[in-house]
């Protein structure tokens, strides 16, 4: 075995045991010994419309036969026009343009940009550092990663990080200030300000957010009046507002964007994942047109990425947002994620290892506790996260696992299957889970 693993030519994190995939199908993966999997947490929270959709296999087949890639200096292409239409006409008001990418950490990256090329435009050259939160993920490039506040991923790359103002996210049940909502008066949220002055206003280009914290915090769902109250700072204060919704978009969380849970007005989001479910690497990011005509009368924006754009990945992109809007999965999101996190609770009455079950639509999460009364976080060395999802692997359930991080999150592990699942899958999930949750507690 060894020997394989040693001549395996990548050299991902993954170990000699990891099957290899034969087929996958709907909410079902199949490997190469014939096992079948549950897919419970989208891959990595990501095939919102599940495997192997019959319209996206056509959609493939019929651009293929025309353009496969033209490069956007060059030729313009229907799916891109027609993809970015769709998405302004089912966002916000005040997302009127699109800016094609290719992933979630290019999408936070041109986020980062665009805003900088903002304020340039406007002659406000001060205005570079973009505030964001305690924990967080945005993504593993350098910029994005220097927005991000997960230990783990971070560490031996500080050196190389620009250093970016962080201020504690809303994670109530392990709160920053140890106070309880609403008492604390979302004190977390006001903490922008205090970063705001301290910083000098002057300074400040944007603050960026999950809007339903994802792969750092484990579906961490804001109280209802936190995004009202950042979106005052704000606007106070004339800085911009980038929602990462690279996890939480194209229906995850019960509606297409999880803005619209609060009424949110976004300036710019971030988007992926979900958005071709992967079917091919698309992402974007949407912004005003003030700020777009802006830049583009400043200058220009001197960014962009090689693939950004090109014909199949938005005739994929157009197919996959069809299918979510056409057959209302968003809302099959918000019954069947209703119906998960109910049955989450029930095995977290049976089970006191589950401290917090959390999340939105089918964004949901457990997170893991050594003692429920005093809520502390197992111990490093005992790898929870990882004995969770070793055992509900082999029982055939794929979820998704995140490791504490020092203190400020707990151990715990997303559960995000595709938005086409079924009542009765939801139940077999929760069957799988509550199979493996005694085995864990018998070990
Ligand atoms: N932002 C968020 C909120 C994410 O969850 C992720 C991926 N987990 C990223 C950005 C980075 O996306 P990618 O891995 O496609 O670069």
């Amino acid at each position: 075995m060894n020997r394989i693993a040693a001549a395996n030519p990548l050299f991902y994190q993954t170990s000699a045991e990891t099957p290899m995939v034969a087929k996958a199908e709907g909410i079902y993966i199949w490997d190469e010994d014939g096992r079948k999997y549950i897919d419970g947490c989208s891959g990595a929270i990501i095939c919102n419309i599940g495997h192997g959709d019959p319209g996206v296999l056509a959609a493939i087949n019929e651009q293929a036969k025309s353009a496969f890639f033209t490069y956007r200096t060059q030729f313009e292409n229907r799916p891109a026009v027609k993809l970015a239409q769709k998405l302004v006409d089912l966002s916000t008001p005040g997302l009127d343009r699109v800016f094609y990418v290719s992933g979630g950490s290019e999408a936070v990256e041109s986020a980062i940009k665009l805003c900088r090329s903002y304020f340039c435009s406007k002659g406000e050259h001060g205005r570079h550092l973009i505030i964001s939160r305690t924990p967080s993920y945005h993504g593993s490039t350098l910029g994005a990663l220097a927005l991000t506040a997960y230990a783990p991923l971070e560490i031996p790359y500080r050196p190389m990080l620009k250093a970016s103002p962080k201020i504690p996210a809303p994670y109530c049940y392990r709160c920053h200030y140890q106070l309880t909502y609403p008492q604390c008066n979302l004190a977390c949220a006001k903490a922008l300000e205090t970063a705001i002055n301290e910083q000098g206003p002057e300074n400040v280009a944007a603050f960026i957010a999950e809007p339903i914290g994802g792969a750092s915090t484990g579906a961490l769902v804001p109280p209802e009046d936190y995004f009202a109250v950042i979106r005052d700072i704000c606007n106070r204060y004339g800085i911009l507002l980038i929602l990462d919704e690279v996890m939480t978009g194209f229906g995850r969380t019960g509606r297409l964007f999880a803005y619209e849970h609060w009424n949110l007005r976004p300036d710019i989001i971030a988007l992926s994942k979900g958005m071709a479910s992967g079917y091919y690497p698309l992402g974007a990011v949407m912004a005003g047109n003030e700020l777009v005509e802006s830049v583009l009368a400043g200058g220009g924006f001197p960014h962009g990425h090689t693939y950004a754009g090109n014909p199949m990945a938005c005739a994929v992109g157009l197919a996959v947002l069809n299918r979510i809007v056409d057959d209302q999965l968003a809302e099959n999101a918000a019954e069947t994620g209703r119906q998960l996190l109910s049955g989450l609770r029930q095995l977290a009455g049976h089970y006191p290892i589950i401290g917090e079950v959390r999340g939105r639509g089918l964004l949901t999460a457990l997170e893991f506790v050594a003692d429920r009364e005093s809520r502390a976080p197992f111990a490093n060395s005992d790898q929870i996260f990882n004995l969770v999802t070793r055992e509900a692997f082999s029982r055939g359930l794929i979820i998704y696992p995140r490791k504490s991080i020092n203190g400020l999150a707990g151990d715990h592990v997303l559960i995000a299957p595709p938005l086409i699942i079924s009542a009765a899958q939801v139940d077999e999930m929760l069957e799988r889970l509550n199979e493996t949750l005694a085995a864990v507690t018998r070990l």
